[in-house]
């Protein structure tokens, strides 16, 4: 089967969480089979190419099961892009609006090498607005963003928009 399929055999729709009216995409059942996460992580570096990247930026904190996987593959880097307040030195952080809420992503200010090239990678692109604010810090902290790609692309809340005009692949878009 082509890797959308999979993506959309591997997740499972959880109603009403976190929050009455939100449907949930439940990604764990994609890691959980080593089949379906290696295609996934195959898919990802075909896309883009291995050696087109110099590091992988994943988000906390699906993004960073992605990101390993994809830097070990390919002999790259990885980079995690932190929630508030769990990186211990000097940090940049940039705020933004969720789904459900408002949180804040942090990266150390040294994390990126000038001119490296970044791939970045999360699980699920809602809003975007977690997107935007890993791409921002990157870009803030001197990395060269050289992709997006997420596993899950909820399409209907248009968070693509919110990155324009960056561009994003994404493995399934519902
Ligand atoms: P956004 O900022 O609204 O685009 O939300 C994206 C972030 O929230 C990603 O880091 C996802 O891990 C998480 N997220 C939002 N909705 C879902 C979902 O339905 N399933 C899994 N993760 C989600």
């Amino acid at each position: 089967p082509e890797v959308a399929a999979l993506v959309a055999g591997a997740s499972i729709d959880v109603p009403d969480f976190p929050k009455p009216g939100v449907v949930f995409k439940d990604l764990m059942p994609l890691f959980a089979d080593g089949a379906v996460f290696r295609r996934v992580v195959d898919a990802i570096v075909a896309y883009h190419g291995a050696g087109s990247f110099d590091v992988v930026a994943g988000v906390e904190a699906r993004g960073f099961v992605v990101a390993a996987a994809v830097a070990y593959a390919t002999g790259a880097g990885v980079v995690p892009i932190r929630k508030a307040g769990k990186l211990p030195r000097k940090a940049l952080s940039a705020s933004y609006a969720l789904e459900y809420g408002e949180a804040t992503l942090e990266v150390h200010e040294d994390a990126f090498v000038a001119g490296h090239r970044v791939l970045v990678v999360d699980d699920v692109l809602a809003t975007g607005g977690t997107a935007a604010a890993a791409l921002e810090l990157v870009e803030r902290g001197g990395g060269e963003v050289c992709g997006f790609t997420v596993l899950l692309e909820l399409g209907f809340l248009h968070g693509r928009e919110k990155l324009s005009p960056r561009t994003v692949h994404a493995l399934l878009t519902v």
